[in-house]
């Protein structure tokens, strides 16, 4: 359900409400007429079907899509919270440079694999506290 729709089937409902309560206040006072009394309880009929008409339709709603996007930049300073030891980072095996091109985002996490030999490492994080 649209937003405006509920908020049109609430609106309606506590119009012919408030409707009906000025119609109720006027049969407290004379002249004591029937139909006065009437039209009240027929507004406040007029003002619960919207209403009922909201409430069906919100317990039969689906609940929303929950999408959830993760943005991961990779070489950026807030990717994660502790001090990193990737920063100036050789390949344990041949010494070579790796930078952060040869950075993947894994199922593990970040991993570097070493573009002159092949090796994988996984970025390790200093706890923050
Ligand atoms: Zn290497």
């Amino acid at each position: 359900m649209k937003g405006w729709a509920g908020f049109l089937l609430i609106g309606t409902g506590v119009f012919f409400i408030l409707f009906s309560a000025i119609f109720f206040i006027a049969a407290l006072a004379p002249p004591y007429d029937v139909s006065i009394i009437i039209t009240a309880v027929v507004l406040l009929i007029i003002g619960f079907i919207p209403l009922g008409i909201f409430i069906y339709l919100k317990k039969n709603e689906r609940p929303p899509e929950v999408r959830i996007e993760q943005n991961v930049n990779i070489g950026s300073d807030d990717l994660v919270s502790g001090k990193r030891r990737f920063k100036e980072m050789k390949c344990r095996s041949c010494s070579g440079p790796i930078t952060s091109e040869n950075v993947k985002l894994g199922d593990m996490g970040l991993s570097v694999i070493c573009p002159y030999c092949g090796t994988t490492y996984s970025i390790e994080e200093d706890p923050i506290w």
